[in-house]
Order: C-alpha cells, then structure tokens, then sequence
C-alpha cells in the first residue's frame, strides 16, 4: 500500500508550504500584537499540530511497507487524515492572509491544487471503511 502512503506525503507537504508562506507573511506584514495577532497563532499552532500528525501517521505506514508489514490500515489513516488535514489548513491560510491571498498568490494555487487529495486513490469515506474492516476482522465482524 504504497500510492496511498504517497498521496498521503504528498498533501502533507503542500499542507506545510501554505502553512510556511503563511506564517512569513503573518510575521511580517501583520502587527505583532493584538486580537488578530492571537487569533492567527492560535490558527497557526494548531496547523503546526496537524501537519505533524499527518506526517508521523505517514511515518508510521511508510516504515510498515519498508519493513515487509502489512500496512493497510495505517495507510487508509494516514490518507484519510492528511488530505482533510491540508484541506483544512490550506483554507485557513488563505483566510488569513486576507487579500493578500487572493490575486495569484502561491497559497491560493496550493489551495486549488489541494481539493482533490481526499478524492483520488480512494475517497476519505472509502478509506475508514478499510480502517473498520481491520479494526472488526478480528471479531470476525465484516464492516
Ligand atoms: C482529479 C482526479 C484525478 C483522478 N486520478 C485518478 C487516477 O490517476 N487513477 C485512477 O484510477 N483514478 C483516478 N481518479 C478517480 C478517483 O479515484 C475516483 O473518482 C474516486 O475513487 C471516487 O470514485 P467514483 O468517482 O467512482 O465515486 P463513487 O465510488 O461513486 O463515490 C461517490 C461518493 O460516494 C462515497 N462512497 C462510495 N462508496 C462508499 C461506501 N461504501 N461507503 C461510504 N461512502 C461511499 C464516496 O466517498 C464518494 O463521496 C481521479 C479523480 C479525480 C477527481
């Protein structure tokens, strides 16, 4: 399960350039202090957060495949978590850059680029239905 491990880098990556840009606009174009100022750190921590999540669940199964495991499940997690995750955070860097992100800047391509990660190589629906086929086989339950 190795294209859904790259799809899974893949808007990781373009989650972290958004979040890159973002901030080095934030840092210099927007005052240091204030309720906007709080407002975007706080935005801004939690996509930190989140793209460190997807990038260790995609860690973990891409660690999995070069160690001959099974990784199915965490391949589905990972997917599923990272292309929502980038969704989520490409959109909140474009809103706060504000104008500044509209117009052909860089975040608002990454943003168009983004959509179709919880699309191809399985949907999002489609991946946690692989996650609960494995979470019930055990149980001999079939999802
Ligand atoms: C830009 C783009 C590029 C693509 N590139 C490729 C490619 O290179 N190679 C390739 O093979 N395919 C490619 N695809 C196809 C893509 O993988 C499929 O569109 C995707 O898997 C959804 O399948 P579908 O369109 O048949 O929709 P359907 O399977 O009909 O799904 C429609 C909706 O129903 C939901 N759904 C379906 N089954 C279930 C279920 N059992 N439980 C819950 N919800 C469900 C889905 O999540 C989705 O929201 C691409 C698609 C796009 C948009």
């Amino acid at each position: 399960m190795t294209a859904r491990v790259h799809r899974s880098a893949w808007p990781s990556g373009i989650a972290r350039a958004a979040y890159e840009y973002t901030c080095d606009i934030v840092r210099t174009e927007y005052p240091k202090s204030g309720r906007f100022f709080h407002m975007a750190s706080e935005i801004l921590a939690e996509a930190e957060q989140d793209i460190t999540a997807a990038r260790l669940l995609t860690w973990e199964a891409a660690w999995k495949a070069d160690a001959g495991q099974e990784n199915a499940k965490e391949a589905a997690m990972c997917k599923a978590y990272a292309g929502q995750m980038a969704l989520d955070v490409c959109s909140k860097c474009l809103e706060l850059l504000g104008p500044i992100g509209l117009d052909g800047h860089i975040v608002e391509k990454l943003y168009r680029d983004v959509k179709v990660f919880d699309i191809f190589e399985g949907t999002n629906e489609v991946q946690h239905l692989v996650t609960a086929r494995r979470q019930y086989a055990p149980y001999g339950v079939r999802v």
